[in-house]
């Protein structure tokens, strides 16, 4: 692979794999353009280089071919404002012939960018012949799509084999995800504390396991929580808990004693009548909720118990919110945990938040700027983290 940023695109067709995945209203208005705008520096790069930018992303999940609905035409005007007025060219089927013709009529500085590429089911299908026929459209393959991968799709990976070793590379967002994930799972300064939250035990069993070999700390909220208090003997009242992964907290509880590998549960928590934004909240000892009563947020003990750790911290992981942050009595404890990695940061740790929640809870209270590393790929990153090797990653690599 070649370094992006010492490359010179002097003259070349970059196609570029970006993940425009964005939310649309019902009038076709771009909500939210975070991933549209993580692409740019890699375009305007290309582009002061003198070279040509062929942009290709999925958008959505269209089922039965092309529809209006899941066109990416809706993102060229946004897409040409984010780059400054540059003209932005659309062919409207990837891997049609008017694609192929603006392909090859473009010049120095202009940006083509081509049709949901879901709208060919053989993307997904990893199909070794579409991907042959994007190749075709460009002199360079550069893959800045992090949010999509963990995905073997057609022009996310199987494209690789097409450019040789010195026409392939990440982007300059790919580089950055993939550079602060490295230096999380295997240049991690110690003390190394992973802050693991969310709804599920299941969804986070593998990053947990994997993080076994690597952390000192592994701080537990959200209600993932209320399994391991249970499994614990606790009294959790109508707390989340996932009857059939008791045996798998054990485990876990067990092997982190065996590494010597620090959990920190909950101790108390701040719990609802029900599962409200109109809640009646009270506090109880995480192991000793009242029946008739659920655990929605780490409480005041647990908040001082984490934030101690995390302000002790040199490398900082965050995956999950502490409770149900959505709803504003139950965000105290997210809020505390986003505080402590900003302080912890600005003393010099290093702190990465990635996967889902935790980035909307850091969007949320307004802390993106004050952490190392925000991520832009949600289950890509996950699945780093569970120490798989990403097919994205991979075949650039390779
Ligand atoms: P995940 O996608 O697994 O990271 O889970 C995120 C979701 O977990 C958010 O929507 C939170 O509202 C939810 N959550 C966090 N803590 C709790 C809790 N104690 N009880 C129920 N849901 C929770």
């Amino acid at each position: 692979m070649s370094a992006f940023s010492a490359y010179n695109f002097r003259n070349q067709k970059a196609l570029v794999r970006v993940d425009f995945n964005v939310p649309l209203d019902e009038k076709f208005v771009i909500t939210d353009d975070t991933r549209m705008k993580a692409a740019v520096p890699t375009i305007k790069k290309i582009l002061a280089d003198g070279g040509m930018v062929i942009l290709m992303s999925h958008f959505g999940r269209p089922k039965d071919g092309p529809s209006d609905k899941y066109s990416l035409k809706h993102l060229i005007k946004h897409l040409s404002e984010l780059l400054g007025g540059t003209t932005v060219l659309f062919a409207n089927d990837c891997t049609g012939e008017q694609a192929y013709l603006t392909a090859s009529m473009m010049r120095p500085g202009e940006v083509l960018l081509l049709e949901n590429l879901r709208f060919h089911p053989e993307e997904e299908k990893g199909d070794v012949k579409f991907a042959e026929k994007l190749s075709k459209l460009g002199d360079v393959w550069v893959n800045d799509a992090f949010g999509t991968a963990h995905r073997a799709h057609a022009s996310t990976a199987v494209i690789a084999q097409f450019f040789p070793a010195d026409k392939k590379m990440f982007g300059l967002l790919m580089e950055g995800e993939v550079a602060s994930a490295e230096k999380v799972l295997h240049s991690a300064q110690k003390p190394f504390v992973a802050i693991i939250g969310g709804a599920k035990v299941s969804d986070k069993i593998l990053i947990i396991e994997n993080l076994l070999d690597r952390a000192t700390d592994i701080i537990i909220g959200g209600g993932m929580a209320y399994t391991f208090m249970k499994a614990e003997g606790g009294k959790i009242g109508n707390s989340l808990c996932e009857e059939d992964r008791l045996e798998t907290a054990r485990e876990i509880l067990k092997k982190a004693r065996e590494k010597n590998v620090c959990i920190h549960l909950p101790s108390d928590s701040v719990i609802a009548d029900k599962f409200s934004a109109e809640a009646q909240t009270s506090a109880a000892p995480s192991n000793n909720i009242p029946d008739g009563w659920m655990g929605l947020d780490i409480g005041a003990n647990a908040c001082e118990q984490f934030c101690n750790v995390i302000k002790h911290s040199k490398t900082i992981l965050w995956n999950g919110p502490m409770g149900v942050f959505e709803m504003p009595k139950f965000q105290h404890g997210t809020k505390a945990v986003a505080v402590a990695i900003a302080e912890a940061t600005q003393k010099g740790a290093f702190s990465l938040v990635g996967g889902g929640d935790s980035v909307a809870a850091v969007n949320q209270f307004g802390f993106a700027g004050k952490v190392s590393y925000v991520s832009t790929g949600g289950g890509a990153m996950l699945e780093y983290f569970e120490g798989k090797t990403l097919p994205g990653i991979a075949a650039v690599q390779s």
